[in-house]
């Protein structure tokens, strides 16, 4: 039964735009790291190793994993986090004799953080040398020897390997970890493995999920003949988890701003002096900390409005492992632990003792806007099967409540499932790789989730038109193999594979090592600072645009030592030009593979560097029209209205009609924004890119 609460009858001030949160939706884009965790927590660490393994949930469920093992040849393994599939599955392996004649077990894991912390830990449980019976293998790092038994590594490494053994014929078992992620590579793996299950008999597969939604896989894996279930190759292992009823209760109305309304509705429970801890769900940072500032100022104006004490806590996934610490801990007796995190904890992490969940309604992914070409992060309501996960959070160990800022009617709208990866993605790289793999009719490929056919057909158009495919979708030697192999956007890959024409690898390097990074300034959250850090940043500033912006950014922060004071001078970010650095060490390494020598423009001629930019992002240029915007020269007549974004270096520049800009990045919000582009002239495009333009 459905109760209904409206938060918003104590809402103060004035009401924001609810579904164009901008805050959000203008953060920068990039893969939806901040639903993860590196740090694992463990309750039972004071015990012996024997006893912390033996306290875990799966191990009542040994046996009966084993036997199924031997009757089907995929096993779904649904568990919630921490009940112990990653770490103790591959071991009940080993014991029962699944590693036996040299045979592996494979154990996927999405993150490369993930693989290697793993593989520590299993070492560590069975006593032996990281690299010896337990290894771990990540691109650019192989601690594996011929005596491993369990190579924990990362999906896309597995691919890879499949590149060479067709058949995985080292592997007894395979383990795709965290399946309910469905990260374009886990739903690639189960493509390609259920091919693999048919010529491989002996070979296993199990599928590991946090969440209950284990039916389509098994689904998918089960060739029973029709109606038989006796003839089932595949199972379903559900390890025991929360038992206890949720009862979910909704907002009457919607609510303008969820921010206010969690920190609302906090207060109601607060003051109901319902005991318990809550754990309440947003979708950024920025909005975590800001529920925790709200809170604490609100308390400040509401003296003794319970009998409990509020201790609030942020949780989110760039939080240093000290502080992500205390989400576990107990709240001293008392106090009410509050915790405001992303949808880290809706699987990553699990959180003791909760019994009210607060559901904003909301989560930040990364979509595919086919018609730009380009991936954004953007704020979208969840799945019901998200926020029922949500819900399931609280009532472990004993009944909760789960509060939906939402109403049941926009419950029942809401998808059923969430949309993987895979098809809110660029199919571009995906369909290289089946093709570096042997797969000779991509679009018959056997996807657990198939990409929608508009995905599809731009994939195709773009790879021909870079050159990697040809008309009857064969790889075009070598480039189309060299782009399959290289860890970058095939429209980067296409830039670095040519920038030894325009004399400028060092600086594409630098560029792709930059696109895979936050921004590289920081934004001071003052008034005053914002316009100091404006005001020095503009030094760099570069008339071309943001991508020789950022380039004079990273060229100087070089030129300083990489030093922390500089970055500080200039509000740069640090921890983010850093990791730029090391990425581009790593894609320094393909460059070499591939025979591309490291040159450089050297600052004297900047159009060496857009030009080997249009090279590969021809596609993606956009014209200024008389109407005072810009439209994409794809189609300018039905183009949408284009703007650039306000945190382009190009923002407030006055523009000609008939420029053209180059795009790598957009923003969808309430207009589409250019948010990384440069000028480019019309010659440069119809030199690198005839076939593409003639056309036109
Ligand atoms: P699952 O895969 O079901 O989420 P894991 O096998 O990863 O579970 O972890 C089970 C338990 O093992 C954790 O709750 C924790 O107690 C312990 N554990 C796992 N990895 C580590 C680690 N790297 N350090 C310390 N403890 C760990
Ligand atoms: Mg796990």
């Amino acid at each position: 039964m459905a109760k209904f609460i409206d938060p918003s009858s104590i809402r103060a001030s004035q009401p924001a735009n609810f579904v164009h949160n901008d805050r959000s939706t203008l953060e920068h884009s990039g893969r939806a790291e901040e639903n993860s965790s590196n740090f694992v927590y463990n309750p039972n660490n004071r015990l012996p190793i024997y006893a912390q393994r033996s306290k875990l949930p799966i191990c009542a469920s040994r046996d009966h994993l084993m036997f199924l093992l031997e009757k089907y040849q995929v096993v779904v393994v649904v568990g919630e986090t921490g009940s112990g599939k990653s770490s103790q599955v591959p071991q009940y392996l080993v014991e029962v004799g699944w590693a036996h004649h040299g045979k592996q077990i494979a154990v996927t894991q999405p993150r490369r953080v993930a693989a290697v912390s793993l593989a520590a830990r299993v070492a560590e449980e069975r006593n032996c040398m990281l690299g010896d019976e337990v290894g771990y293998a990540i691109r650019f790092d192989d601690c594996t020897s011929p005596n491993t038994k369990i190579k924990f590594l990362t999906d896309g490494l597995l691919l890879r390997e499949m590149m060479g053994d067709p058949l995985l014929e080292k592997f007894s078992v395979i383990m795709l970890d965290e399946a309910h992620e469905r990260s374009i590579n886990t739903d690639m793996l189960a493509g390609l493995l259920k091919k693999v299950l048919k010529k491989r008999s002996d070979l296993r597969v199990i599928v590991s999920s946090a969440t209950i939604d284990a039916q389509k896989m098994k689904d998918f894996f089960n060739v029973k003949k029709r109606g038989d279930v006796s003839t089932d190759n595949a199972a379903i292992l559900q390890i025991e988890g929360r038992c206890f009823p949720v009862e979910i209760m909704y907002s009457k109305h919607p609510v303008d701003d969820y921010v206010k309304a969690t920190v609302d509705t906090v207060l109601i429970i607060h003051k109901s002096n319902a005991p318990g801890d809550v754990l309440a769900f947003l979708t950024g940072q920025d909005e975590v900390e800001e529920c925790c500032r709200l809170l604490s100022e609100k308390l400040k104006n509401v003296a003794n409005i319970s009998k409990y004490k509020i201790q609030a806590i942020p949780m989110y996934s760039n939080l240093p492992a000290r502080e992500q610490l205390k989400v576990f801990q107990r709240a001293p007796s008392g106090t009410r632990k509050v915790i405001f995190s992303t949808n880290i904890a809706e699987t990553s992490i699990t959180i003791d003792n909760i019994i009210h969940i607060i559901d904003c309604g909301f989560v930040k992914t990364t979509v595919y806007d086919a018609d730009f070409n380009t991936e954004t992060l953007t704020v979208l309501p969840v799945s019901q099967a998200s926020a029922n996960q949500r819900a399931g959070r609280a009532g472990r160990v004993t009944s909760g409540k789960c509060y939906r800022l939402y109403s049941e009617d926009e419950f029942e709208k809401l998808k059923p499932q969430s949309v993987p990866e895979l098809q809110r993605s660029s199919m571009a790289f995906p369909i290289l790789q089946l093709k570096a793999l042997g797969v000779s009719n991509v679009a018959k490929f056997d996807f657990l989730s198939p990409p929608p056919s508009k995905n599809f057909a731009r994939a195709l158009e773009l790879l021909f038109s870079l050159g990697a495919i040809d008309a009857k979708v064969e790889l075009i030697n070598p480039i189309g193999n060299q782009m399959a192999e290289m860890p970058l956007n095939p429209m980067f890959a296409k830039c670095l594979l040519t920038a030894n024409e325009f004399d400028c690898s060092d600086e594409i390097l630098t560029l792709c090592a930059l696109m895979q990074i936050k921004n590289v300034f920081h934004v001071p959250s003052s008034g005053k600072e914002k316009m100091k850090a404006a005001r020095v940043q503009r030094e760099f500033y570069a008339t071309e645009g943001d991508h020789m912006t950022k380039l004079n950014v990273f060229t100087s922060y070089v030129n300083n030592r990489r030093s922390k004071s500089w970055c500080d001078k200039y509000y740069a970010s640090y921890a983010s030009l850093n990791r730029a650095y090391h990425i581009k060490e790593q894609l320094l390494k393909y460059a070499r593979r591939f025979g591309i020598e490291l040159t450089s423009a050297k600052g004297f001629d900047d159009d060496k560097v857009l030009r080997c930019l249009c090279a590969g992002f021809f596609a993606n240029v956009a014209i200024y029209t008389s109407r005072g915007c810009f439209r994409s020269i794809r189609d300018p007549v039905s183009s949408p209205d284009l703007f650039i974004h306000p945190d382009s270096v190009l923002y407030t520049v006055p523009f000609n009609s008939g420029t053209y800009v180059l795009f790598t990045e957009t923003v969808h919000s309430t207009k589409i924004y250019l948010r990384e582009c440069s000028i480019v002239k019309s010659d440069w495009l119809l030199q690198v890119a005839p076939h593409f333009y003639s056309v036109r």
